[in-house]
């Protein structure tokens, strides 16, 4: 592997792709990390920025920064405009059909959380079941869980065959009249599994169930079309996608958002308030209480329009030959178990050495200027399918290298010779 087919036919389709000026588009990427380049192979965490999302944030907070929707100035126009824009520079990326549609919130995890507990609480009652797959991050369990708690519902879980995919017949059988809703991972954090979302989105609407899909680790690898997939709730991070941390979104269909009560009460999300009566705010502004992250948004809009510019094809052309070249590359590593075998893999290698302290290998990665996760990545359950607490995790992204794998192999190979 250590001669890469870099002249592969299918690579040379991808026009104008050019990785190494990609990756001098991220700072981050050039630095020294104990006297070597450094590796970033934890993507699946969180994702590094381009220049331009690093600057369309500073220059917000060196030019336009003021508070959104208030007050009469230049500078409240200029923030609101850049906030809104954002909006629909996000509206267009993930094909919604209105800006209404797109609520800014913290995260994918507190994107779900919000669905959880307005939608949630608003339809579920005691003896109804909301179902899950066994590969869910812990962001896609725990609120769910909460809800049924709380409501005297149950949980209802999919389960995964070995290599780590949806078994779809037994999902079939656990859709019934008492679900009340489907919350779904689009690719899972641990395994790498793209699951067959748009397929599970159509089964549970013959029912007339709802499906939040949690993208998280979905959106940064492919195109993600909320309109074509029918989602009606679709969760995502920003930080995952090249944007800055502390910014995600929820997308859910206008008529559901509309039928949902507020989550969070406060500034901005109402119309008038007296001591008697509150009435709400129009979408999205119904579910955004306090002051947003605005220079986050902003900064969000910056990475939708880096990754339109680079375009969601040559990304995830790109992406597969790598995860390809890498599930390959590690087969060849001796003893290496690789976790997560199914045949639509995106992002996410994850593997164990028995008989191998994952941590020692990891802090081994770490002085070669290797950046890779072990742990159990906020899945246990998934993990515990296979029969493990811990993994050791390197994630790609689209400015990740075929020598970066090569280079990965290698080190793994000088730990377990020098008797790791
Ligand atoms: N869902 C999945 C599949 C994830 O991988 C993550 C983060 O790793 C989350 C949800 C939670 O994302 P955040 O911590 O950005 O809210």
């Amino acid at each position: 592997f250590l001669t890469a087919n870099r002249g592969d036919p299918e690579l040379l389709k991808i026009a104008n792709w050019d990785i190494q000026s990609i990756r001098r588009d991220f700072p981050a990427l050039q630095q020294m990390i104990n006297g070597r380049p450094l590796i970033w192979l934890d993507n699946a965490a969180t994702t590094h920025k381009p220049q331009c999302v690093i600057t369309a944030v500073s220059d917000f907070y060196a030019k336009d920064n003021s508070n959104v929707h208030r007050g009469a100035h230049t500078l409240a126009k200029r923030a609101t405009d850049a906030y809104e824009g954002a909006r629909e520079k996000i509206r267009r990326f993930i094909g919604a059909d209105s800006a209404e549609e797109i609520i800014f919130v913290r995260g994918a995890t507190e994107a779900i959380n919000l669905v959880a507990q307005s939608y949630g609480r608003m339809v579920v009652r005691p003896g109804d079941e909301i179902i899950l797959s066994n590969l869910e991050h812990h962001a896609n369990i725990v609120p769910w869980q909460q809800l049924c708690e709380e409501k005297g519902a149950l949980l209802k879980v999919i389960p995964l065959n070995d290599c780590g995919e949806i078994i779809l017949d037994e999902y079939a059988k656990l859709l019934s009249s008492k679900t009340r809703l489907v919350a779904i991972s689009h690719v899972s954090n641990s395994l790498g599994t793209v699951v067959p979302i748009k397929v599970m989105i159509d089964m549970a609407h013959t029912l007339g169930v709802p499906v939040l899909v949690d993208g998280a680790q979905g959106i940064p690898h492919f195109k993600v079309d909320v309109s074509n997939l029918n989602a009606d709730f679709y969760a995502f991070s920003g930080h995952k996608m090249f944007g800055p941390t502390g910014l995600g979104v929820l997308y859910a269909k206008k008529s559901l958002l509309e039928s949902m009560p507020p989550w969070q009460g406060g500034g901005n999300m109402i119309k008038t308030v007296t001591f008697e009566h509150t009435t709400y705010n129009s979408l999205p502004n119904k579910f955004e209480a306090g002051t947003g992250h605005i220079a986050g948004a902003v900064g969000l809009g910056a990475a939708a329009d880096y990754l339109t510019r680079l375009g969601s094809k040559p990304i995830e052309i790109y992406e597969q030959k790598l995860m390809v070249y890498g599930c390959n590359a590690l087969s060849t590593i001796p003893r290496l178990r690789q976790v997560g075998t199914a045949a639509q893999k995106a992002g996410v290698l994850s593997f164990v050495i028995p008989g191998v302290s994952s941590e020692g290998l990891a802090e081994y990665l770490d002085r070669q200027g290797i950046a890779v996760r072990v742990g159990h990545h906020c899945a246990q359950p998934s993990l515990r399918h296979f029969g493990l607490d811990s993994t050791i995790r390197p994630s790609l992204a689209l400015y990740n290298t075929f020598a970066e794998i090569d280079q990965l192999v290698l080190a793994v190979e000088k730990f377990l010779y020098n008797g790791g």
